[in-house]
């Protein structure tokens, strides 16, 4: 959008900084009015959401209105109402990001063997790319498995990213790759938040950040744990001092003292790997001293529902393990039904096999003492913070938490958001204001991209990927349509066949639906294309040809080591970036002799996101629209051109020459991703929305009937049809897009205009648009009782306005009147899962030490480790459990100046300046211990690596006391790449371990063993 000279004059700083320096004898007014004139009178400026963390800033570029069209500025959105100006480190300098001579401008290759990059044309690259893309697909290329089962895959392509890339970019890129038959789609959402996903759907029903930054003010406690908000989102961190200024306490739990924790009424150590011990002796302080909202437990969860007999937890094992696969049958986990289908309660809780009974036996052997020996938390801090933080179970308090890398990334991170749930569930502080679990996403766009699913388990809107023993549409859309007998639950997941084969419609739009089934791209049943997996083939040479799509996995990923050697196996690579890194050059890196490695590397320049136009989805769900400021850098390309341009080439080499299986090639649909010639963002955008394919007869919002015309976008995700006459690229997008348009794309929206009581919580919902149905605060209907009364009154999210018929404040999540539904209307019964019987790994969290742990006795059970873990085979060697000669337990973080693998902020000027370096911050008894000083040069090692770091010795980190043993913790950070700077140091992935979550895959990157000693 382009801003009026009013409002210019409102973000310019000009003014402010002429009167601020003026009382120290400057006289700067003449340097301000030229800055001044120079923005309004020879700039235009245009509004852009920042591309780094999820908060979703907004930022005001100005962009040279002279033959260059450069950006002269770029300034934090006063306006906008998450950041209202502000801007963390990162946000503030992005101007030098965009505005930075270190990037690749130039499409360049690096040919087999060779040591060198040759500058190429586009019309070379995109050309020799799309042979490339064809030879390998036909060649790899299966129409059916060995058991005879239509697959449609091609084995010999994979592909990475990505969170950077736009929502409309993502979408096609996934239509792109599914239309040739990539099953193997991963991108950073699996290494970040993947545990995100199951543990929050299978608790309420879906899989996000369940509220938006705003509403933490809203909170009468904030729990920061598996996280540090203050440094990783700073701005964010603002609205817990809103919450802390209302009187809210704000108890960080972490290893480390960080400045979240300076911050903290409460700071509780913790050893990395222990949350669940932590969280289970909460579970068991609050059921011992009867701290549960009980009308909101018995009414809104599944704790009265009464468990089938074949469940039991016996030595750390649930029931239903076979050891031989490593697996658990969760048949043996199912609840018990009556007559009519409807899952048996006892509303008093008092059945020895409801869930609430079976919860309390579970986490009745997490009493303080053990808990404090397994987690080193000392007993007293322990019980402090459970006081503090149930008591927001009263009905008309709420408390929040906030978490990030520090409970996802562990071979038991769905677990570790699971246990938070079940807490909230017990507290009642699901669908409030000021409460729910709040997942601190690391990217921009993470939000958005896992969303338009480039990941191998879901395609667009959450649907699960065909599988090769679901034989055609109508066998996978029996699989996607739960049932339920209970009048009272919604089972909004039955409408679930309308997506699909809208989705079909939106990708192969002339396609019949049946037919358009075939051609997508099938998992084996039992396949797991998960990034270690993905890697573990590549280092084992299954794939040919390799996109590094706007990611940098050479450094990004566990055991980089891995990593760097599969790539060489491969016969090519593209790698999409704006700046050198480590994947695009892995072929020089440390220990690559480029005379023996033949992989062939297409480097593509990519725009920064301030030179193109489309969508992004903060972590809060909030799709915000960017405009392109100056124009792509140099010869320099949105991702969108990129992949359109590639769409189009591969289609003309299959209407000149077939190949194999060309039909979903030649099918897809790519007249709605652009003009024939130029990728469009708002066409993609309509078609992500969707709209009718045929007259179809409706209602319109009066109730009146209506004819919704051919071509007309579809108003919402109520209105698909499973016949063939609406598309939509994304159901849960549907309702962003609503009119042809411009105007028409709720994304852009920019008023602050809101009622009273939604001013009161800060819905802001003409800001923007939120998915779904620009709902805010997902499962509000939570928020009320049975009669809509708003348990809060002080601060509700929704009230039934009995005259009217109606709800109000927020979109109401469900229909209907007061107390005609349950809230959790994604869920088949309707309910908030304490007991989650769908998960791999068990139906109640429990305690698992890390794969990697400093000890070899489990203070709970007999089983160490969780027993369901992702492992791959031969690598046991590698790790090192209760090794002496790794004592150390290690986790790696962020810095508030640096972005994931640094791959933007290692060449951003400001951000090196601030943190140039590697650094591993210790204890000085641990520093003691070794003989180290603080600034002396250290090494950290173990079976997977080495890593250099300067020594950060600190009292931020104290040695626990584990099981009467003393333990040390170190931290680094993750930012550091050989690339640059020269003196920086290299990735922290290069000690990670290559195991995972057995529910996401996602690698154990936040605890594992080290040694560390002076260099
Ligand atoms: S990195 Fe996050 S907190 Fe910092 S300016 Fe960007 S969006 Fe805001």
């Amino acid at each position: 959008m382009s801003l009026h000279r009013r409002d210019f004059l409102k973000l310019s700083g000009a003014g402010a900084m002429a009167a601020a320096f003026g009382g120290l004898g400057f006289n700067l007014a003449p340097v301000a009015a030229r800055a001044e004139k120079l923005a309004i009178d020879e700039a235009r400026q245009t509004t852009t959401i920042c591309p780094y963390c999820s908060v979703g800033c907004g930022l005001v570029v100005s962009t040279a209105k002279d033959g260059k069209q450069r950006a002269i500025n770029i300034e934090g959105d006063p306006d906008h109402p998450i950041n209202e100006g502000a801007l963390c480190a990162k946000g503030a300098s992005l101007y030098q990001l965009v505005e930075n001579d270190k990037r690749f401008t130039k499409v360049l290759y690096r040919a087999p063997y060779s040591d060198k990059w040759e500058e190429k044309s586009w019309n070379w690259a995109i050309e020799t790319i799309a042979k490339r893309v064809k030879d390998t697909r036909d060649a790899t290329f299966k129409e059916k498995n060995d058991k005879g089962q239509t697959i449609n895959r091609c084995e010999g392509l994979a592909s990475v990213g990505s969170a950077a890339l736009d929502n409309e970019e993502c979408w096609v890129y996934q239509a792109f790759l599914r239309a040739l038959g990539l099953v193997y789609i991963e991108h950073q959402a699996r290494i970040c938040h993947s545990s995100t996903v199951p543990a929050l759907a299978e608790s309420f029903g879906r899989g996000a950040m369940t509220n938006h930054y705003i509403d933490i003010k809203n909170s009468n406690c904030v729990l920061i744990m598996g996280g540090n908000s203050a440094e990783t989102h700073p701005v964010c961190f603002k609205w817990v001092m809103k919450a802390m200024e209302n009187g809210a306490p704000l108890i960080h739990v972490d290893p480390r003292f960080t400045r979240t924790s300076a911050k903290a009424d409460i700071h509780a150590p913790l050893r990395s790997g222990t949350d669940i011990a932590f969280l289970g002796g909460m579970i068991k302080y609050i059921l011992d001293n009867d701290l549960i909202f009980k009308e909101y437990v018995v009414n809104y969860t599944n704790a009265p529902l009464i468990v089938g007999k074949d469940y039991d937890f016996k030595d750390g094992l649930f029931s239903g393990y076979d050891e031989k696969s490593r697996k658990y049958d969760k048949k043996k986990w199912a609840f018990e039904m009556d007559d009519k289908g409807i899952p048996k309660r006892d509303p008093s809780l008092k059945d020895p096999r409801c869930v609430y009974q079976l919860m309390k036996k579970h986490y009745s052997r997490y009493d303080l003492k053990t808990v404090s020996s397994v987690t080193g938390t000392p007993e007293a801090k322990l019980a402090e913070v459970y006081k503090t933080y149930s008591a927001t179970g009263k009905p008309d308090k709420s408390g929040t938490i906030l978490y990030a890398m520090g409970w996802t990334q562990h071979t038991v991170g769905v677990q570790n958001i699971r246990t938070m749930c079940l807490i909230q569930l017990l507290l009642g502080n699901m669908g409030v204001a000021g409460g729910g679990v709040n997942a601190l996403r690391g990217e921009g766009n993470v939000q958005g991209s896992t969303d338009q699913a480039l990941l191998y388990h879901i395609i667009p809107g959450y649907l699960p990927t065909p599988r090769a023993s679901v034989k055609d549409l109508a066998a996978y859309n029996a699989m996607i349509t739960p049932v339920s007998n209970d009048p009272k639950s919604l089972n909004w997941k039955k409408n679930q066949p309308k997506y699909m084969v809208s989705l079909l419609k939106a990708m192969f739009k002339d396609a019949d639906p049946a037919e358009a089934y075939s051609w997508m791209p099938k998992l084996d049943d039992g396949q797991d294309g998960s990034w270690l997996v993905l890697f573990d083939r590549m280092f084992h040479g299954a794939f040919k040809g390799f996109f590094a799509w706007g990611m940098n996995p050479a450094a990004s990923g566990a055991n980089s080591h891995k990593t760097r050697e599969a790539l060489t196996k491969l016969d090519w690579m593209v790698n999409v970036n704006l700046f050198d890194n480590e994947t695009g050059s892995f072929w020089r890196g440390p220990g690559m002799d480029p005379s023996k490695i033949k992989t062939e590397v297409f480097f593509l320049p990519a725009a920064v996101s301030a030179e193109k136009e489309g969508s992004i989805t903060n972590s809060g769900r909030w799709m915000q629209w960017r405009y392109g400021g100056p124009k792509p850098l140099g010869d320099s390309k949105p991702d969108g051109d990129m992949i359109y341009e590639l769409a189009q080439k591969i289609r003309e080499l299959y209407a000149k020459d077939n190949g194999a299986f060309p039909a979903p090639i030649k099918g897809l649909n790519i007249d709605d991703w652009g003009d024939g010639h130029v990728y469009d963002p708002h066409k993609a955008a309509r078609l992500i929305n969707g709209y009718y394919l045929k007259d179809v007869p409706g209602k319109a919002p009066d109730g009146s009937d209506v004819i919704f015309k051919a071509g007309t976008q579809v108003a919402s995700f109520a209105n698909l049809k499973d016949d063939g006459s609406t598309c939509s690229g994304n159901w849960i997008y549907c309702g962003s897009y609503t009119g042809p348009d411009k105007k028409d794309n709720k994304a852009a929206k920019r008023s602050q205009e809101q009622t009273e009581a939604q001013a009161k919580v800060g819905l802001f919902p003409n800001w923007s648009w939120s998915w779904p149905v620009n709902r805010r605060i997902i499962y509000n209907r939570a928020s009320v009782n049975e009669q809509g009364v708003p348990y809060q009154p002080q601060k509700p999210v929704l009230a039934w306005e009995p005259a009217e018929k109606k709800w109000v404040i927020d979109v109401p999540d469900g229909g209907g009147a007061p107390g005609t539904i349950y809230p959790f209307i994604m869920q088949q019964h309707g309910l908030g899962a304490l007991f989650g019987p769908g998960l791999n790994d068990g139906p109640f969290p429990e305690h698992y030490e890390p794969m990697e742990c400093p000890i070899t006795k489990h203070a709970l059970s007999k089983t160490l480790n969780t027993p369901t873990a992702l492992i791959f085979a031969g690598e046991e060697a590698k790790r090192a459990v209760c090794d002496p000669r790794y004592p150390f337990v290690c986790s790696t973080y962020r810095v508030t100046e640096h972005w994931q693998t640094g791959v933007m902020t290692r060449w951003t000027p400001w951000l090196l300046e601030a943190e140039p370096q590697m650094f591993c911050e210790m204890s000085p008894e641990l520093a003691e211990l070794r003989g180290i000083k603080n600034g002396e040069k250290v090494i950290l090692d173990n079976p997977r690596g080495q890593v250099w770091a300067i020594a950060m010795v600190t009292k931020r980190f104290k040695p626990f006391t584990v099981m009467g043993n003393t333990i040390h913790q170190v931290g680094i950070p993750w930012h550091y790449g050989w690339v640059h700077p020269k003196d920086g140091g290299d990735s922290a992935n290069l000690l990670t371990p290559s195991v995972g979550d057995p529910n996401t895959g996602i690698p154990e990157t936040k605890a594992f063993m080290v040694n560390v000693r002076k260099a």
